[in-house]
Order: structure tokens, then C-alpha cells, then sequence
């Protein structure tokens, strides 16, 4: 496996590999690799000739410097994670090759961007959006791979490939689970022991969701059980609930009328050094 540093570096191995007429699939992450990050690598492999793995942990998408500074690193172990699962090459640069000096130009989804999480979250999705077209750009890759897991992102990154004509192919992957049901983050290994076991209230109160969504239940009914099953576990800081219409996100009221995104999120630990937990689920009419 490939190791680059530098926007050059990435951009010959393409060029090489695509000279070769081989299809090149991109796996952007921030690292600190679980098997969530492999599933898309999985996606990747089976098809295209080459994947291509980026870790970069992309200042611009924090609103906490703390939440920035705690953020995990393991590049030695994610490199050997990524070289067993036959990832042609790694791009690992440094922020200064992702925003040299005098960087000013940002890319924004002007509606999807600012609802939901993205209010919570004032300019995360600007973020992504401006490095995920950095790394399009710099890949050129046929097709790229995004958690299901990060719902809104999803939907963010797709609008905007849509919107701006880029030609890399934008694909969602399921989301990996660990056994009792708590949705795969790098994040998670900042939990104490006690919060861990907390954690797992979010995926039960979307299995909840799902068993009142099918009862024919309203919006209002599936808020309720979700706030209710949260707010019963005192370790969890529920820090919001959106049902929404799944392709657009827009809000709705009542009995749903078409497919919809039920986005979740809840805050762990002490104050000074919270964990920030998200979870989905996407429920057919
Ligand atoms: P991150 O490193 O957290 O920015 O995530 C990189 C990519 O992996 C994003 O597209 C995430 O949606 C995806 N991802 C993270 N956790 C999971 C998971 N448990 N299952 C599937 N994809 C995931």
C-alpha cells in the first residue's frame, strides 16, 4: 500500500493507476479505523479496480477545540488495517496541505446544511463540504463511499456532488453495529466504562421508533417513546430528535406519508470532555 502525504503524491498514483484503466473508489475518513470504516472499504473494493483510504482529521468540521484535540489518532494501526483489507493507497496530509496559507475559499449547502444537526453544529457541514470537495478534487475517483450512520452528512454530500457537477459517483453503506446494538464511532472509546453501557439507550430507542412507526403510529407518538427511552437513562444528555422526510429532511407532522429519516443524538460524560453521540435509522412507508 501507498502511502501519500501530498496532494502531488496522491495525484500521480491516480494518474498512474487510471492509466492502467483501472476505476478508482475513495473512502474519506478522519481515522481511528473501526469496522464501520472497513464496511465501506469493503463497498469500495468490490466495486473498483483500486481504493483509494484518506485520513485527515479536518479542523474546519469542529466547533469545540477540545472535541478536535481529543479526537483519536492512530495512524499506525489504521495504515495496517487498511493495507489487510487491500487498499491500494493511504492519503494522510497534514492540515497545511489540506488548507495552505491564504486557503479562504469554503463550500456551503445553503438549506440542507443549516437544519437539523447542522444547527447544533453551526458550520460542521461547510466543513465537510469544503474538504470533501478537496479530496474529490484531488482523488478524481469514479466513486466514493459515505456512512449511512452520519444521515444528514449523506444527504449534505450528495446535494452538494448534484449541485456541482462532480463527476465522482456518491454511494451510502449500512450501518456496523457493535453486538449489543450501539452504532460503531470512533468516538466510542472515549466513554468510561458506565457510558458505554449507556450508550446503547439510542439504538434501542430507534428499535422502539421502529415498533410504534409500525403500529401506524404519528410523528408525535415515535418523538415521545424516542425523548421517553433517552430521557429514562440518566447518564444520556438527549441533545436532539428529527423525523423527517428522508431524501429532503424536511419536517414532518402526523402519519407519515412517505419514507422517513429519524435522526438522533445524545451527549455522554462529564462537561469539560463530552461525547457526542449519533444514530439513524431510516424507516419505509
Ligand atoms: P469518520 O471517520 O467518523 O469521519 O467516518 C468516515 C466515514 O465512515 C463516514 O462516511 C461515516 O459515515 C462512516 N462511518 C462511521 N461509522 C460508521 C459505521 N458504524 N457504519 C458505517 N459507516 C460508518
Amino acid at each position: 500500500m501507498e502511502v501519500c502525504r501530498t496532494v502531488g503524491a496522491l495525484r500521480a498514483f491516480v494518474a498512474e493507476r487510471k492509466a492502467l484503466g483501472h476505476s478508482v473508489g475513495l473512502v474519506p475518513t478522519m481515522g481511528a479505523l473501526h469496522q464501520g470504516h472497513m464496511s465501506l472499504v469493503a463497498a469500495a473494493r468490490s466495486q473498483n479496480d483500486d481504493v483509494i483510504a484518506t485520513i485527515f482529521v479536518n479542523p474546519t468540521q469542529f466547533g469545540q477545540q477540545s472535541d478536535l484535540d481529543n479526537y483519536p489518532r492512530t495512524e499506525a494501526a489504521d495504515c495496517a488495517k487498511l493495507e489487510a483489507a487491500g487498499v491500494a493507497a493511504v492519503f494522510i496530509p497534514n492540515v497545511e496541505e489540506m488548507y495552505p496559507a491564504g486557503a479562504e475559499t469554503i463550500v456551503e449547502t445553503t438549506g440542507l446544511a443549516n437544519m437539523l444537526h447542522g444547527l447544533v453544529r453551526p458550520g460542521h457541514f461547510r466543513g465537510v463540504c469544503t474538504v470533501v470537495t478537496k479530496l474529490f478534487n484531488i482523488a478524481g475517483a469514479d466513486n466514493a463511499y459515505f456512512g449511512e450512520k452520519d444521515y444528514q452528512q449523506l444527504q449534505v454530500i450528495r446535494r452538494m456532488a448534484r449541485d456541482l457537477f462532480v463527476p465522482t459517483r456518491v454511494h451510502g453503506v449500512p450501518t456496523v453495529r457493535e453486538a449489543d446494538g450501539l452504532a460503531m464511532s470512533s468516538r466510542n472509546v472515549r466513554l468510561a466504562p458506565e457510558d458505554r453501557k449507556a450508550a446503547v439507550v439510542l439504538s434501542q430507542s430507534l428499535a422502539k421508533a421502529e415498533e410504534v412507526a409500525a403500529q401506524g403510529g404519528t410523528v408525535e407518538a415515535i418523538d415521545a417513546v424516542i425523548r421517553a427511552t433517552i430521557n429514562a437513562e440518566p447518564r444520556a444528555r438527549l441533545v436532539g430528535v428529527d423525523i423527517v422526510e428522508a431524501l429532503t429532511l424536511a419536517p414532518i407532522a402526523g402519519i407519515p406519508q412517505s419514507d422517513i429519516g429519524i435522526m438522533i443524538s445524545a451527549e455522554f460524560g462529564p462537561e469539560d470532555n463530552t461525547v457526542l453521540l449519533i444514530d439513524q435509522r431510516e424507516i419505509a412507508k
